[in-house]
C-alpha cells in the first residue's frame, strides 16, 4: 500500500530487535517511509547502525534525551540531511531498576521520581519543541509509547505509572498546541512485550502468562502489532485523530473480570 510514501520519520528508542521501535521501523519501511534513528550510547551504536542499514537507512545519530544539548545537536544533524520531517516517534522510557520492584511506597524516592519523569515524559515535550521548525505545516505526526500503568495500579510498575500518566497528559497538551501548526500528537498504550526495558520490571513473565489467558485475543501482542498501529496513526489515514491514546493490547484493558469456563 505504501501509505507512508513521502514521509520522513525519526525513530527514537531502538535498542535491539525486540524493541517496540524496531516493530515500528519495520512497518514504516514497508509502507514507504524514509527513516532516521538515534542510539542512546556508543555501546548501542553498532547494533542500531546495522538495523538501520537493514531498512535502507544510513541516518543514525547519538541521543541521550536527558541532555538538551544532545537534543539540539540531533535536530541540527537531521537538518543537514532533510529540509523537513513528517514523523517523530518517541519510544523511550526509563526508571532506575530499584523503582520497579516491590511495593510502591517502599520503592519510591525523589531521585527515582525525577529520573523517571525526565527521561520518560519531559523528553517528549523537549524533542517536540526542538523538532517544531522541521515539522510544522507538513501534516506531521508525533507518536509516543505508553502503558496501562498510567491509569491502573499494576504490580511493580510503581513510579513508571506516574511517569506514563504524565506522558499521556503531555500528549494532550502537545496535541492542543501543535494541532493548529499542522502536527498531530498521539500515543499508543501497548500491551506487555518482552523487551530490554520490560526485563527491568519484576514479575514480568507472570504478567505475560496471565495476559495470554485473559485478554480478548488470547495472546500477548507483538512489536509488529504495535508497529502496524503506529504506521496508521502517523499516516494521513489518521488525519482526524489527535490527542488520543490508542490501546494496542489485545483488549486487555477492557476486561473487568475473568472466570475460567467450567469444564
Ligand atoms: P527497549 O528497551 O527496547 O526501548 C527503550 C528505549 O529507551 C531504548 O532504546 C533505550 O536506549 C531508550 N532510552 C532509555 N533511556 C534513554 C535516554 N536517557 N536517552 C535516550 N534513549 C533512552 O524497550 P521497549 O519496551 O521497546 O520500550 C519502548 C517504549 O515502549 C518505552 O516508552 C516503554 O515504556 C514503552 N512500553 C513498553 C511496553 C513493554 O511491555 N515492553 C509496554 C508498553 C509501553
Amino acid at each position: 500500500m505504501a501509505f507512508l510514501k513521502g514521509k520522513r520519520a525519526l525513530i527514537i528508542g531502538l535498542a535491539s530487535n525486540r524493541s517496540i521501535a524496531w516493530g515500528i521501523a519495520q512497518s514504516f519501511a514497508r509502507e514507504g517511509a524514509e527513516l532516521a534513528f538515534t542510539y542512546q550510547n556508543e555501546k548501542l551504536r553498532p547494533r542500531v547502525e546495522k538495523m538501520a542499514n537493514e531498512l535502507g537507512s544510513t541516518m543514525t545519530f547519538p541521543l541521550d534525551v536527558s541532555s538538551d544539548k544532545e537534543i539540539n545537536n540531533l535536530i541540527k544533524k537531521i537538518q543537514d540531511h532533510w529540509d523537513g520531517m513528517e514523523i517523530l516517534v518517541h519510544s523511550v522510557g526509563f526508571a532506575p531498576r530499584d523503582q520497579l520492584a516491590g511495593s510502591f511506597i517502599e520503592s519510591i524516592n525523589r531521585e527515582g521520581f525525577k529520573i523517571a519523569h525526565d527521561i520518560s515524559s519531559y523528553s517528549l515535550a523537549g524533542l517536540a519543541k526542538a523538532a517544531l521548525p522541521l515539522m510544522e505545516k507538513r501534516n506531521s505526526a508525533i507518536l509516543t509509547l505508553s502503558y496501562l500503568g498510567s491509569v491502573k495500579a499494576i504490580p511493580n510498575y510503581n513510579v513508571m505509572g506516574l511517569a506514563k500518566a504524565s506522558l499521556e497528559a503531555n500528549v494532550r497538551f502537545l496535541a492542543a498546541d501543535l494541532g493548529p501548526r499542522g502536527i498531530r500528537v498521539n500515543g499508543i498504550s501497548a500491551g506487555a512485550i518482552k523487551t530490554l526495558a520490560a526485563a527491568g520490571i519484576s514479575g514480568f513473565r507472570s504478567m505475560l502468562s496471565h495476559i495470554e489467558k485473559v485478554a480478548p485475543i488470547r495472546r500477548n501482542v507483538t512489536t509488529n502489532d504495535v508497529g502496524n498501529a503506529a504506521a496508521f496513526l502517523c499516516s494521513d489515514l489518521a488525519a482526524g485523530i489527535a490527542g488520543e491514546i490508542l490501546y494496542v493490547d489485545g483488549g486487555y484493558n477492557t476486561i473487568g473480570m475473568h472466570i475460567d469456563k467450567e469444564k
